[in-house]
């Protein structure tokens, strides 16, 4: 079943193949600030609607998309090599719960 969400505003949809299993917790100098919850699929099974903004990270070719309006960040997605999955930022998807579901740690730090 889809799962659908969207960012604080409304200006950015987000619909995904399903509820995510899991979601990724990671401690990167990025994500510490951010404090996402991401999720990973098939770029191609994603549909992101409405405008974005990237934040380049230098060393590391992914652009970190947010809302220009309300802010919240929404995904992640590769800026050249296909990575074969892109990142969504689960807690913007309805009813999304952290504590009902895995929480993986990702060791990113340094
Ligand atoms: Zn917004």
């Amino acid at each position: 079943m889809r799962a659908h969400g969207s960012c604080h505003c409304g200006n950015v949809r987000i619909e995904v193949p399903a509820a995510p299993a899991w979601v990724a917790d990671c401690n990167c100098s990025l994500c510490r600030r951010l404090a996402w919850r991401v999720a990973y699929y098939p770029p191609e099974q994603v549909r992101i609607s409405g405008e974005t903004r990237a934040y380049a990270w230098g060393d590391r070719l992914i652009g970190i998309h947010h809302c220009p309006t309300c802010g919240c960040g929404t995904h992640w997605a590769s800026l050249g090599e296909d990575f074969g999955r892109m990142g969504v930022n689960a807690r913007l998807l309805d009813g999304f719960d952290e504590s009902a579901i895995e929480v993986r740690k990702f060791d990113n730090a340094g």
